[in-house]
Parts: C-alpha cells; sequence; structure tokens
C-alpha cells in the first residue's frame, strides 16, 4: 500500500472522494448499501454510480461493477488502465476481480470492508501478484476521508456541538458519544473578544481549548464583541455556521445541551434553520437532578465559575460541583442550573483524554450581579 501520496495528489483524491460521497448517499438513500464509486481519467470523471443490488436484485451490482460497466462503454473497451477507481469502501473480492481484469492501475477508498475485501481480508485479490498473466497489481491508497465514508455506510450522522465547556456540554458530548447513529466532528463555542474568555462562563479561552484538544476534537470559536447585541451575536453565529459548511460539508445538525427551556431551544432551532441547519437536543426532557447526580456518579469533576447573585448565593461560585454542592443547593434553584443560576467548568471526565489542570483564581463580581470565579491553567 501506498503511504506517500504527493500533497496535490491527495487534494484530488478527497475532490473526488466527495463526489463518490454524494453517490454513496443517493445510494443509502434508495435503501441500498451506502457505497459509491467512481472513475477518473486524466482528472476527468468518466463514470460514476452507487450500489444498485436492491434496485437491480442483482447481487454483483456492486457500486464499483456498476461504474467500470459505464466506464468500459463510455471507452468501448474492457482496458481501463488509464483510469483511477474510487470508492468509498474497500472493493470486496467480486470488484477486486473486475477492476484487475480491466486493468485499472490505482484504487483509492475510504474505509477497510468486512470479511470479504479485495485487499484486507484473505481475499486480497488486488495485492496478490502471483496471478500469472494478469495485469500488475493496482496502486492502493486507503484512508481517504475514512470517517465521512463510514458514515454513510454505518448511517451515521456528522454533528457540531456546542460548547460552553460546563457540565451540560460534557454530557451532551457522553451521550452523543454513546449513539452508534451519530460521530460528533468538533464543538463550537463562544469566545468574547478582549476578555478572550468564553461568552456567559467567563472561562479563559485556552482552558476551552485544552478541553478540545483532551476530547480530541477541534474547537470552532464564534468570537463575539463584549455587550455585543443580538444581532451581533446572530450574524457571528452565522457566520460560525457558513465555516462548518465549507470544512465539514456533510454535517447538517448542530447539538445543544440544553435540558428544558422551550423557548431556549425554540430559538436555536429558529438560529440554525436559518442557515439550513437542524439542532439536536441529546438532553432534552431529561431529569434534571437525576442527570446532575450521574455527572457525579460518572467520575466528572468541575468547578462553579459563574453564579447569578439573584438567583443563589455568590458564595457558592468556586466551589467543586460535587455531592456536598448539589445538598447545600436551595429548593427551586436547578441542580443543572439551566436557568442560569450557575454554570460550571467540567476539567476531568469520562470523554477526556487526560484531566486538565486548574486552580482557582480571584472572585470576581461583573456587573452588580454575576460572581465569577477565574480558573487558571496550572502547571
Ligand atoms: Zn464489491
Amino acid at each position: 500500500m501506498s503511504d506517500e501520496v504527493p500533497e496535490a495528489q491527495s487534494r484530488e483524491d478527497e475532490t473526488f472522494m466527495r463526489r463518490c460521497l454524494e453517490m454513496a448517499r443517493e445510494a443509502s438513500a434508495r435503501g441500498e448499501t451506502g457505497v459509491g464509486a467512481l472513475l477518473v481519467r486524466d482528472s476527468n470523471v468518466i463514470a460514476q454510480a452507487g450500489e444498485a443490488t436492491r434496485e437491480q436484485t442483482d447481487p454483483s451490482a456492486h457500486a464499483e461493477v456498476q461504474a467500470i460497466r459505464i466506464a468500459c462503454r463510455h471507452e468501448q473497451s474492457t482496458d481501463l488502465s488509464g483510469c483511477t477507481l474510487y470508492a468509498t469502501v474497500e472493493p470486496c473480492v467480486l470488484c477486486g476481480y473486475v477492476i484487475r481484469r480491466a486493468g485499472i492501475p490505482r484504487v483509492v477508498y475510504g474505509v477497510a470492508a468486512g470479511q470479504a475485501g479485495a485487499v484486507t481480508s484473505q481475499y486480497a485479490i488486488l495485492s496478490d501478484s502471483n496471478l500469472d498473466g494478469w495485469p500488475p497489481i493496482p496502486e492502493i491508497t486507503h484512508g481517504v476521508l475514512a470517517d465521512e465514508c463510514q458514515d454513510v455506510l454505518k448511517r451515521r450522522e456528522a454533528v457540531v456541538l456546542s460548547w460552553s465547556g460546563g457540565k451540560d456540554s460534557s454530557l451532551a458530548l457522553a451521550e452523543l458519544r454513546a449513539d452508534p447513529r451519530v460521530r460528533v466532528v468538533a464543538l463550537l463555542t463562544s469566545i468574547t473578544r478582549g476578555y478572550d474568555r468564553v461568552s456567559i462562563h467567563g472561562v479563559r479561552r485556552e482552558l476551552a481549548e485544552a478541553q478540545a484538544i483532551a476530547a480530541g476534537l477541534p474547537l470552532i470559536e464564534v468570537a463575539l464583541d463584549p455587550q455585543s447585541s443580538n444581532e451581533a451575536y446572530e450574524a457571528a453565529f452565522r457566520n460560525a455556521l457558513a465555516r462548518i459548511r465549507a470544512d465539514y460539508p456533510s454535517v447538517r445538525k448542530i447539538a445543544f445541551g440544553d435540558l428544558f427551556l422551550a423557548d431556549v431551544r425554540e430559538y436555536r432551532e429558529k438560529l440554525v434553520s436559518a442557515s439550513d441547519f437542524g439542532a439536536l437536543f441529546p438532553l432534552w426532557g431529561r431529569d434534571t437532578r437525576q442527570l446532575a447526580e450521574e455527572f457525579i456518579a460518572a467520575g466528572f469533576s468541575a468547578t462553579v465559575v459563574c453564579v447569578d447573585t439573584t438567583q443563589l448565593s455568590a458564595d457558592f461560585a468556586g466551589r467543586a460541583f460535587d455531592a456536598k454542592f448539589l445538598e447545600a443547593l436551595p429548593a427551586g434553584v436547578d441542580p443543572c442550573g439551566e436557568r442560569g443560576e450557575f454554570h460550571t467548568f467540567v476539567s476531568s471526565g469520562p470523554m477526556f483524554a487526560n484531566p486538565i489542570a486548574v486552580r482557582r483564581g480571584e472572585l470576581v463580581l461583573r456587573d452588580d450581579r454575576f460572581m465569577f470565579c477565574d480558573l487558571l491553567a496550572d502547571g
């Protein structure tokens, strides 16, 4: 297998794989296995197809075979030695045979197939050089847009999660990661310019970045001006969604960790749908006390970084979010702080590869209302 693909070639591979993915999505939408294939000659697509075994009641109507048939008709020949084949999934042994007999010199695929893969299984017909009189074995490139190819194959949805760094975001991430129908591809967070802190929560930007690294995900930042109007917030958010569209074209939904405030949910749904995205609320309707207890039991640790002193006493700021904290909360205060009573910063938990070492800094009251506890990266 070739692991060294020159930069320009790998860009071209990605471009063609994107088109292959469209074929795979169309096939999946028709109820077929989500596989797509393309044949390219001199950087031009000469054939494209999706899986069609159901539609044609034909177990050999694999995407690659379909595309090869079209290409042979196009070329008026069974010799495709000037072509590259792209497939979202490793060709199977059946397709491998056809690829070899057509003399295709290069095969590019996304993800490995199961037991009958023509490269990675015991029936590795694409890499068997002992077949006398056959055309040479093709050069193989694998892993191109692998996650996206797998998403289509497994009918999995790629989503971006709105991230504040607190317990609700963390619980939402844990919930989404446990769901085989979903793959979280990035986190989206609002940063207030000048302060360089996560909006509302007041957590330093570098700590949010450390969380994203620990979660193994890229962090997309929405930059806001201090005291920015609602219009400015929405404009910045739309901007971020446009960036997501460009950088993660398979993402169609943004997930939020909201629990029960219907007006907030409706607001978010409207906001994302205006940019043609859907919204996902993995924690919606869950019992908040139970969720808070689960959070602690699951081994997350979090610190209260902001308290709205009109709803909760200022001395709760800076405390650990633990069983003692929950016990001490006055009646009427939501155990998850869903009404904005308090906000947290999660420094460790099951979905972080490593804990984020922090130490408490000073307590600062802002707007005569919000008590913030500054957290500093420790070490
Ligand atoms: Zn096949």
